[in-house]
């Protein structure tokens, strides 16, 4: 086993570390070393440059067929519960249509809703807004969508692409190691097919994100084996546009006993994020639920892309007690962007840059 300095020796000439490395180094590393290594890294790959977009977020429906512990968003009561018609997204569409160049679409597992509902939905944003980047619905919606139309996986994305579909959300992902996935999120979509849906969107074109969701009842090995799948799928398939950690919260839902955890931890997650997905070329901190403080300091530690604008349009974090407004106006972004001695660049659904790149 090497010992930490001849971790750091190896990181620091570009050679790919191993699962045990990574765990030594996640274990044992001070903040500072994790935040030093990933920062050399992030700038090699990305400059000092930090990337937004101009999005808004669609969620359908709240109804959902399962019932993820961690979960604060989907509808315990009918009364807390909405669904949305074809006309009321495109009225929600149409309303920031001169602000966004993304639509992102995900929401719970809607109990009748089958795929031709699903496929009506991207058929609706494409006709009206052809040029607007469609990025929606998770593995977990596509496996069960996929199984209640007793069709392959293959299939059901390619009735999607067909409709308009341009890229797939990072959701579900939550932690694959079977010790814990059975105990927060057991009826949904398993690891096995969550990769292998994110691999046959690779295969027709669909791009895609990863995530985790990190502080909860995971531990150090269950995060270092998550990131090894996603980096050994990423080696075969290229399709992953970036990776995104997600805070677990506590409020409202089964695991509100779990006290959340510090920042320390966010940026450590971070940072070996960045270290150990050597195939990744983008880090994101979806500012929306780590707060804005968090997200600014995070730009050291790694991470090179903020997510969007969202324009006031999740309920996901709010309702798991995140406190902020989810909005950041253009300004707002590149403000926080430059305040930390960066550069500032709108980037599109597939990570170009728009306007001024300089990458
Ligand atoms: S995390 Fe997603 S799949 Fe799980 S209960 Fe919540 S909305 Fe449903």
């Amino acid at each position: 086993m090497l010992t930490l300095k001849e971790i750091e020796n190896k990181i620091l000439q570009a050679k790919r570390i191993t699962t045990e490395e990574a765990l030594y180094l996640y274990q044992k590393a001070p903040l500072s070393l994790l935040g030093s290594l990933a920062h050399q890294i992030n700038v090699q790959k990305n400059k000092e440059i930090v990337f937004y977009n101009k999005n808004l977020h669609i969620e359908p429906t709240n109804l959902c067929v399962f019932h993820c512990k961690f979960c604060s968003y989907y509808a315990k009561t009918k009364d807390d519960s909405w669904e949305y018609s074809s006309e009321d997204i495109l009225k929600q569409i149409e309303n920031k249509i001169n602000d966004i160049t993304e639509v992102h679409v995900v929401g719970g597992v809607h109990p009748q809703w089958g795929l031709s509902r699903y496929v009506e939905i991207i058929n609706g944003i494409r006709n009206k807004y052809p040029k607007l980047h469609i990025k929606a619905f998770s593995a977990v919606e596509i496996a069960f969508l996929a199984k209640r139309a007793k069709l392959s996986f293959f299939d059901t994305l390619t009735s999607l692409k067909e409709a308009g579909l341009d890229s797939i959300p990072g959701g579900g992902a939550e932690i694959f190691h079977s010790e814990v996935r059975k105990k927060i999120c057991p009826e949904k979509v398993n690891t096995e097919e969550w990769l292998e849906i994110h691999k046959l969107a690779h295969s027709i074109g669909i791009a895609s994100n990863a995530t985790i969701l990190y502080g909860h009842i995971e531990n150090a090995e269950h995060i270092i084996d998550h990131l090894n799948k996603l980096r050994e799928l990423q080696d075969k398939s290229k399709g992953f546009n970036c990776f995104i950690p997600l805070k677990f919260k506590s409020t409202n839902n089964e695991m509100s006993y779990i006290e959340e955890v510090s920042v320390v931890e966010d940026l450590k997650m971070m940072a070996i994020s960045r270290i150990f997905l050597d195939n990744f070329k983008n880090i994101k901190a979806y500012w929306p639920m780590l707060g804005r403080e968090t997200a600014a300091i995070s730009l050291h530690f790694g991470v090179n892309d903020l997510d969007g604008t969202v324009n006031d349009s999740t309920k996901i974090y709010s309702r798991a007690g995140q406190k902020e407004k989810q909005e950041m106006t253009v300004e707002e972004i590149t403000k926080m962007i430059s305040g930390e001695g960066k550069e500032a660049c709108e980037r599109d659904s597939l990570y170009n840059a728009i306007g001024q790149s300089t990458i």
